[in-house]
């Protein structure tokens, strides 16, 4: 039985155009592209292709992108890179209770080596009030940093607003664009952003490679060294094949961004209409109109994510318990926390990511398979008895 895989936000299959556009680029071309001779410079030319569709995708200059490893990296190299160039003065980082752990984690490290650190709230529908930025700004403010589409919830802030504050202000933005990049319109100039964390295996390239767009005039300090790779900005060899097939993924995503959102979005409101009629006291999260095309979240009352999971697993759908990367951790998301949701619910939360190759007999089957889940999961939980 071929199977459902629903956690595209997770990660997505590497498209077949773009492990194509990649294989060359492991044997038939392996210059290293600092390279003077021939092969070299073929590789050159291929990073640079690459890098030229990144900028179009998100309306930055070439020479605005540096290539890194991934997501993590990006926002990583966004804080700790802006904190190390502006010295002990403007230590001050501002962020919300809803990013991805790359960033809060990043600002745990910041804080321990001397950093403050303020976490701004969400509402229940996981927008950040671009109030709360006004407010929070301090002289020594370095870096305000706001993910751009929620990876949990789907939820899309309102970054232009945000940066009328931090531009009047003068302080940096960044923002965590990794599940937003290729599913909608990323515009640095429209969002007004000075920093942008993108990763490829978000939007069909390959693991590993990913990209921070820094606005030209931004001070900041790598947080590599080496033989100074990317302008000086970050050293280590570059990821060709990788930088091939991120750049293959971006510009596919252009052309077919359009057409896939409406249809991802025309399914996931099925899959939400369904759910939510067929299953009582089941909550949607994340904004009902603001979010990702592809993302749906729900929380069913007195029911463990994790649970729902393994039984859809079985069922051959695979799905995420509300938090990402849980098989290791079984405290309920810090996100679905900050929405203010109870303990009951931010257990119970599964989240249901469309993409290429989601279709209509997706969601059939998920219509079919989890009403009959959740309410054999209550029938055994004690909780739900005594509620
Ligand atoms: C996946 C993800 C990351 C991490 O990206 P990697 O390339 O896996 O390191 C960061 N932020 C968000 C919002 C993500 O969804």
């Amino acid at each position: 039985m071929k199977r459902s895989y629903l956690d595209y936000a997770a990660t997505t299959p590497v498209a077949p155009e773009v492990l194509e556009a990649m294989l060359p680029y492991f044997h038939d071309f392996p210059g290293n592209p600092s390279a003077i001779y021939a092969e070299g410079q073929e590789a050159r030319q291929a990073v640079e292709k690459a890098r030229g569709s990144l900028a179009r995708l998100i309306n930055a200059r070439p020479d605005e992108i540096l290539f890194l490893s991934g997501g993590t990296e990006a926002d990583n190299m966004a804080l700790a890179g802006i904190l190390n160039a502006n010295g002990c003065r403007g230590r001050h980082v501002i962020t919300t209770a809803i990013e991805h752990h790359a960033v809060l984690e990043t600002c745990h490290f910041l804080e321990k080596n001397g950093a403050s650190v303020t976490v701004l709230p969400v509402d229940t529908n996981g927008m950040l009030d671009p109030g709360e930025v006004e407010k929070a700004v301090r002289p020594d403010t370095a870096v305000v940093s706001v993910i751009l589409a929620n990876n949990e919830i789907g939820t899309i802030q309102n970054l232009a607003e945000i940066s009328k504050i931090t531009r009047e202000k003068g302080v940096y933005l960044h923002s965590d664009a990794v599940q937003a990049a290729g599913r909608i319109p990323v515009d640095v100039e429209a969002l007004g952003v000075d920093l942008l964390s993108v990763s490829a295996h978000k939007l069909y390239g390959p693991k590993g490679i990913g990209a921070l767009y820094i606005r030209k005039g931004t001070r900041i300090s790598p947080i590599l060294w080496g033989g100074g790779q990317e302008r000086g900005k970050r050293s280590g060899t570059e990821n060709v094949p990788g930088i091939v097939g991120f750049g293959k993924a971006v510009e596919l995503a252009q052309l077919t961004m359009a057409s896939e959102s409406g249809r991802l979005s025309a399914l996931r409101d099925r899959l939400i209409a369904g759910v939510l009629s067929t299953i009582p006291e089941t909550r949607l999260n994340g904004h009902p109109t603001q979010r990702l095309p592809n993302n749906a979240n729900f929380s069913f009352d007195y029911v463990e994510g994790e649970s729902v999971c393994l039984n859809l697993d079985l069922a051959g759908i695979s799905a995420s318990p509300g938090s990402a990367c849980s098989s290791t951790s079984t405290a309920p998301s810090h996100v679905l926390l900050a929405l203010g949701l109870p303990q009951h619910q931010a257990f119970g939360s599964l989240r249901l990511s469309l993409g290429r190759w989601t279709t209509g007999d997706d969601i059939d089957r998920v219509l079919e398979v989890l009403p009959g889940v959740v309410a054999r999961l209550r029938a055994m939980s004690p909780l739900w008895a005594r509620k």
